[in-house]
């Protein structure tokens, strides 16, 4: 850990835990105020963006007492977990990339779930066939070795300047205050609540008096404040080690279903050795030069860095700047269509598989792949690969084959501090909601990360990366980017949405650095998404626009996803600000919030808040 430079204030809230037993919906009056939720922050001081107003309010609060980015994005991060605990929190995992200002160096933290040690490659496979997807999520099979307090405790050690209880304290709060419902968590609630009826931890925590909370209703949670004080006073170990271990062990091997229940959960076979075995690992970032700035991302575990890497490379052999919309479209879904017949076909767990990270990253693979792409036409999905070992130009290597199948969810946050260092960190517990299945008594849900392995080979006879294996951690598309220009921190984003999440970086990123939006504008932008699929997806507000038709002309086809992503990020301005941007609209708009604010209409760059309507 760095020389402490803050001690963050303290509130009585082993008193508030200790007197809050019972879970109950309040009127919002008994709540506390709410901060005030803006998608743009720009200033001094540092800042912060999230979905969430609570959660941002905890990463300046950390800020403003003198900590740094590393500090405030696990206080953000531990908030996080109390107000969007269907996205994230201790019960999973995450990817953590990280600008030291001291070093200039950028390094990252893979906080990746793990299998089970016992668990083959049939993990998913029942009777010789794939379990039907919905069965997998809603079970104890699916639930990965959380990483999420590892890679808490192993960023505070590193470049930290306080330890965890200081970072978990005002997370801590708002679980023992609790926290005002709205619209989102109480459709995500009864999107759920079903399954989370099937297990009375779950239904007591989540559905007070057997309902999703009213909007506007306090949602308490002090099963969860208890269990952050522990960590906080106990350190990480107890998270890993001793009655939780044991707990978290306990509710996979035995999943606590309502006896009255008729649904099937099936247990895993997650152990106290996993959970003793875990560890967070520190990771080389993916890097790139585009346009002459350097681009840094998560490398394997996650396919985020290499893929979002590889498309900008192909789209680097286009001048998009001075395109059409329509091409700058175009070329957009096509590189990305290409970059993931690459994916599909190489990233998986580097432990376990030889993957050719450096290759699928070097302009010479990304011209040969570029050259399939035409201006007057669409290739037809599935793509297959390419060899980055052995690029030839417009040559495809293997079988095509399309991209599995992967959920929408989790969440993303960034931090920027006084000193100049950057966070940008997705954590997640997998579908929204994760597993379903709360540990009893310790307040958070566990993850069901382990569906993001392929059930069987995607395609038979075609080696397949990411099958499950001892010990191995699932492909993610989790892809926090930070870009520096001349050496110096210039732009950082990321977004949840599952696969939609490289997507997401990339038309933020070509949006910002080669069309010009402000940030803020790129973020709010309506999204398409290319996979290797035949159709795209593509939101209300993208398919209602102009560009459509004329990129159906090219070939182009749309099939409608109702929201993609919900990308956060910050950028440093010209004149040494900072600005925080969030969505204007999605996932009912984020929060971004700075210490020092300073202006909303500076310097060229700063936008007004865009108009999607997707
Ligand atoms: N499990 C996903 C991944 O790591 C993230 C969860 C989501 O956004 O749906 O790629």
């Amino acid at each position: 850990m760095r020389t402490s430079r803050i001690s963050v204030g303290v509130c009585a809230v082993a008193a508030i835990v200790a007197a809050a037993s019972v879970l109950v919906a309040a009127p919002a009056a008994a709540a506390t105020e709410r901060p005030a939720k803006s998608p743009l922050a720009v200033g001094y001081g540092g800042v912060v963006a999230s979905v969430d107003e609570d959660a941002s309010a905890a990463g300046v609060e950390v800020l403003r007492a003198g900590g740094n980015a590393v500090d405030a994005a696990v206080a953000v991060a531990a908030a996080l977990g109390v107000t969007e605990p269907y996205s994230a929190g201790i019960g999973g995992g995450g990817y953590f990339v990280y600008y030291d200002a001291r070093t200039h160096r950028v390094s990252t933290v893979d906080g990746r779930e793990t299998a089970p040690f016992t668990a083959s490659d049939k993990l998913f496979v029942e009777n010789g066939k794939p379990l039907p997807f919905p069965d997998a999520v809603t079970s104890g099979l699916s639930v990965g070795t959380p990483g999420t307090p590892a890679l808490w405790q192993n960023v505070l050690d590193r470049w930290g300047s306080i330890g965890l209880a200081d970072a978990l304290r005002p997370a801590e709060r708002v679980a023992a205050h609790g926290f005002v419902v709205d619209q989102t968590f109480r459709q995500q609630t009864a999107d759920n609540a079903d399954r989370f009826a099937a297990f009375p931890a779950t239904r007591d925590l989540f559905m007070p008096g057997g309902q999703p909370p009213a909007v506007g209703s306090v949602l308490r949670n002090p099963d969860l404040a208890r269990t952050y004080q522990m960590m906080g006073s106990q350190g990480v170990g107890a998270f890993y080690r001793g009655q939780l271990a044991s707990d978290i062990v306990d509710t996979v091997q035995h999943p606590p279903v309502d006896p009255a229940s008729t649904r099937m959960v099936r247990p895993g076979k997650l152990s106290t050795t996993d959970l003793l075995a875990y560890h967070a690992v520190s990771r080389e970032p993916t890097q790139i030069s585009y346009r002459g700035l350097d681009v840094y991302g998560m490398p394997p575990s996650s396919s985020g860095g290499t893929t979002v890497g590889e498309a900008l490379n192909i789209l680097e052999n286009t001048d998009l700047a001075h395109a059409s919309q329509t091409q700058y479209l175009h070329h957009y879904l096509e590189a990305s269509r290409i970059a993931f017949a690459d994916r599909n076909r190489w990233v998986g767990d580097p432990a376990y598989n030889v993957v050719p990270t450096r290759q699928l990253l070097s302009q010479r693979f990304a011209d040969s792949r570029a050259c399939l792409i035409s201006d007057s036409s669409t290739l037809t999905s599935p793509v297959a690969p390419g060899d980055p070992l052995r690029p030839r130009d417009c040559a495809s290597a293997g079988v095509a084959a399309p991209t599995p199948y992967e959920g929408q969810n989790t969440t993303n946050l960034t931090v920027a501090d006084k000193w100049g260092d950057i966070v940008e960190y997705t954590l997640t517990i997998e579908q929204t909601g994760g597993s379903g299945i709360v540990v009893p008594g310790r307040g958070f849900l566990l993850n069901n990360e382990l569906t993001d392995f392929s059930f069987t080979p995607v395609t038979p006879g075609v080696p397949d990366p990411n099958l499950p294996g001892p010990g191995k951690r699932p492909r993610s598309s989790i892809s926090p980017t930070i870009v520096l220009r001349d050496g110096q921190p210039y732009l950082a984003v990321g977004s949840p949405g599952g696969a939609t999440i490289i997507t997401t970086v990339l038309q933020v990123l070509t949006e910002r650095l080669d069309r010009g939006l402000p940030l803020v504008d790129a973020i709010a932008a309506p999204r398409a998404s290319q996979r290797n699929a035949t159709a795209s997806e593509a939101e209300p507000a993208f398919l209602a626009s102009p560009e459509r038709a004329r990129l159906e002309a090219l070939g182009q086809t749309f099939t409608l996803n109702p929201e993609i992503g919900a990308a956060t990020g910050v950028e440093r301005l010209p004149d040494g600000r900072w600005l925080a941007a969030a969505e204007t609209v999605r996932r009912g708009g984020g929060s971004a919030m700075v210490v020092t604010p300073a202006g909303h209409t500076p310097v060229e760059g700063v936008p007004t808040v865009g108009s999607h309507s997707g």
